[in-house]
């Protein structure tokens, strides 16, 4: 097994070298870059001939990748029931056969990327060092690892045609590394001017001495080296933390239930010691529950290990090799038929995360029973081992295909099982220490130490960017009586923006039961409110938006085009779900533009007032959870609008002077008089004035835009019968001395160097008018509208109003 001169010649300190000269992450330099094989067909000769391993894997990797022009990812994996499961982002259980790659005679001819290669006029084999932990578009200064070796095909520019043949990745690992503690694993990666070359091999078998080594050594480090005032919320106390009400006592044989105030585990204070808390996915019902029947029995004994889920087991064996002796789960130690305890047990949720030595979270696994600790069968890919020269003697490195889903932690946290489910969001904002178990690999978060994975990878675009840092750095230091106190302001902003972005994130999820939108952010919001109150007061929380900035709060608007509101039962069964101001009122993804301009200025005495508001709350005990009713009254400014019966599709063009803002409806309209839906899809609902203080809204969407383009013409007229209110929120970002030295069109030394014109948007609400008994001011958020700036003194002649919303 020899290599060829190309192969040899291919030395690291040159790879090295070559991409100090050109590296950009995402883009293959056009002139930096290893010349290998002149052609493909050379390429394949000498795998075929002379036998060289490298140039073998090379070809076997574009033998075993389909050709999609259509989709130009490498490698398409092979077409295996555990491919396509993987694929579809489930666990791969023990019990799927892997195949290897797809058999031979089940292509069809002409379909892989060899014989794609073998077409192409220029097909020069350039290789390069990349590197997987940096975004797309990354220099050289960001790399601390290189992980990859890129294989182009000829020039791009020359084919013509970028997407026939897309460049072909090859992960570099480094064998052996089987060290069971993290700071040597680290060591065992070879450097080469001060780059990392290759990652860690991963042990796929989740249960083996290595990986429960690598979790305890994550802990330990955490423990011994960093700063336990910012890994641990307990520190300051000097003792292991305060149990939750019970926890399960994995070190009696037989593991049973036992009262946090019997535990006395030899430190001073009675009910603290070191637990682990499990965030996992029921997926169905779970048989084995803690309930006040079978309270008696679990506190002598839980049921055998055959008959528990295989989470609940796996989550015991994790404690133990932790060297944990209590462990949390909910479903054993909350009791779930009684109401008064999973209210009062769900208030303290957060705690119990935040507390725990350490978080289990069981990203991959769908339901209890899937267990947690699986060894997932390892596809087989091409792969060589490859002695690379350096000037300090060889350096081996496996040279392997990757898999476009190999796994990462930003690709759990985004789309594992774990993360669908809402409630697992707060659990990873609360817990201080987070041991991660994936589909292949198990990973580590602590404050300090930040994210780390068994392969050894960089901090980068492989691990979540969503921790909510100002909100959770406040829940780590609230303990500390004498932090200091900075900029009150600055602070207050920061937490809210954090808020703002966790509630977005968070209606991307799924939740099982919609009714869980407020229990499942409830101690998030807590947590949001005990950090307000610190630098500020005048923050109650309204169904879910805060009245210290109650008019950012009503601004959300729909992710798409709409973001429909959940039918509302307004009955006394519990189906009220929330107020049609507050985002829990549909279930899909929202956004808050005007989240995204701090309050840096005075607001305008324009902006909406909140008068009054009230709520009925389901727990009286629990503020921040779910509500039967609320309501809020407020005072501002309004103007009409009305929707055009006419939707323009096609071949439309408007004067751009004419468009005065866009609308938002939050349930997608129906055709005037039938039950159609109008199809918004790429629309846009622009604003048009209607005449008389009335704005009036259109849908258009581009269509066939051949040949002459119509005038969209939205007819006052024309419009819906029904008739709907702007009411104005907030003027945006507002600062008077600017907007004078604005209206000074002469005023040429005016510094607007920081000045947006794009962020100056009037942000409204689009409102129906609910016949009430009572009263005739009663109104229903339907949509969200923006007015750009030039609409800004029409405001001023807009009637002020005072309407309850509900
Ligand atoms: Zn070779
Ligand atoms: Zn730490």
């Amino acid at each position: 097994m020899a290599f060829c001169s190309l192969c040899e010649g291919m030395t690291l300190p040159r790879l090295v070298e070559l991409a100090k000269r050109d590296f950009r992450a995402g883009f293959f330099s056009n002139k930096d870059y290893y010349h290998h094989h002149a052609s493909f067909q050379e390429l394949e000769i000498c795998a075929a001939t002379k036998k060289c391993p490298l140039c073998q894997v090379i070809v076997d990797s574009f033998e075993n990748a389909m050709h999609d022009p259509l989709k130009p990812t490498w490698p398409v994996p092979a077409v295996s029931k555990a491919a396509a499961t993987a694929d579809a982002g489930l666990p791969v259980t023990s019990a799927t056969p892997s195949t290897p790659s797809i058999p031979t005679n089940n292509k069809p001819a002409g379909a892989t990327m060899r014989d794609v290669a073998r077409q192409l006029t220029y097909s020069d084999v350039r290789i390069a060092l990349r590197a997987r932990h940096v975004a797309t578009g990354a220099f050289i200064n960001s790399v601390e690892m290189f992980d990859l070796l890129g294989v182009r095909l000829g020039d791009r520019l020359e084919l013509g045609d970028p997407l026939r043949v897309p460049d072909l990745m090859l992960v570099l690992r480094v064998p052996g590394t089987t060290a069971i503690d993290y700071p040597s694993l680290q060591k065992s990666l070879p450097m080469i001017e001060g780059y990392k070359i290759g990652c860690a091999t991963v042990d796929n078998d989740l249960a083996s001495a290595g990986n429960f080594g690598m979790a305890r050594s994550w802990l330990e480090d955490c423990r011994h080296s960093h700063d336990q005032t910012t890994c641990s919320t307990t520190a300051y106390t000097g003792s292991p933390p305060r149990l939750p009400t019970r926890v399960i006592d994995v070190s009696s044989i037989p593991p049973r239930i036992v009262h946090a105030v019997n535990v006395h585990a030899g430190t001073p204070e009675q009910g603290c010691a070191d637990y682990v808390a499990l965030s996992h996915c029921w997926g169905g019902p779970i048989k084995i529950l803690l309930t006040s029947k079978t309270m008696d029995a679990y506190s002598k004994a839980l049921p055998s290990n055959k008959e528990l889920p295989a989470n609940f087991r796996d989550a015991m064996a994790v404690t133990r090799a932790l060297g944990i002796s209590y462990l949390w789960v909910d479903s054993l130690c909350i009791i779930q038929d009684s109401v008064d305890d999973w209210q009062s047990e769900s208030r303290v949720m957060g705690a119990v995360y935040s507390r725990a030595t350490v978080s289990l979270l069981a990203m991959a696994s769908p339901a209890s029973g899937h267990g947690i600790l699986k060894k997932t069968p390892k596809q087989s890919v091409p792969h060589c081992v490859v002695p690379f020269a350096s000037d300090n003697g060889p350096i081996t490195l496996q040279v392997e295909t990757i898999f476009q889903n190999s796994e990462n932690l930003r690709q759990l946290a985004e789309t594992a099982p774990l993360s669908e489910r809402g409630w697992c969001m707060q659990e990873l904002v609360f817990a201080s220490r987070i041991l991660f178990y994936g589909r292949d690999q198990i990973y580590w978060f602590c404050p300090q130490g930040g994210y780390k994975s068994t392969e050894a990878m960089p901090d980068g675009i492989l691990f979540p960017h969503d921790k909510y840092p100002s909100i959770s750095s406040f829940y780590y230091a609230q303990d500390q009586s004498n932090s200091s106190r900075e900029d009150d302001s600055a602070t207050v902003e920061r937490i809210l923006t954090d808020f703002y972005h966790f509630i977005e994130s968070y209606a991307q999820r799924r939740l099982t039961f919609g009714t869980d939108k407020f229990p499942a952010v409830s101690s998030f919001a807590q947590n949001v409110h005990c950090a307000l109150g610190r630098h500020s007061s005048g923050f109650d929380y309204m169904a879910g938006v805060w009245s210290g900035d109650f008019r950012r709060g009503l601004l959300f608007c729909p992710q798409r085009m709409h973001a429909p509101h959940v039918i509302q039962a307004n009955e006394k069964d519990g189906k009220y779900r929330a107020p049609s101001w507050s985002w829990a009122v549909t279930d899909s993804p929202i956004m808050f533009l005007a989240a995204q301009t701090p309050l840096t200025s005075l607001p305008s005495p324009l902006n909406l007032q909140l008068v009054s508001w009230g709520s009925v709350l389901r727990d009286p005990k629990n503020p921040f959870g779910p509500v039967d009713d609320a309501h809020m009254v407020v005072k501002g400014r309004t103007c009409t609008l009305r929707r055009s019966a006419k939707h323009f599709i096609g071949a439309y063009t408007w004067d751009k002077d004419e468009e005065l803002g866009s609308a938002w409806f939050d349930n997608q309209p129906h055709v005037e008089g039938t039950n159609d839906l109008v199809d918004t899809t790429n629309g846009n609902c622009i604003v048009f004035d209607g005449g008389e203080d009335t704005f009036m809204c259109t849908y258009y969407a581009p269509g066939d835009s051949t040949g002459t383009k119509a005038n969209v013409s939205p007819d006052i007229k024309n419009s819906d019968k029904q008739e709907y209110k702007i009411l104005m929120v907030d003027l945006g970002q507002q600062d008077e001395e600017k907007e004078d030295a604005e209206d000074d069109e002469d005023d040429e030394f005016g510094d607007d160097d920081d000045w947006d014109m794009t962020e100056r948007l009037i942000h409204c609400l689009i409102l129906r008018h609910i016949p009430s008994p009572s009263t005739n001011n009663v109104y229903e958020r339907v949509g969200y509208l923006i007015l750009e700036w030039k609409n800004r003194k029409r405001v001023d002649s807009w009637k002020e109003e005072t309407l309850k919303l509900v």
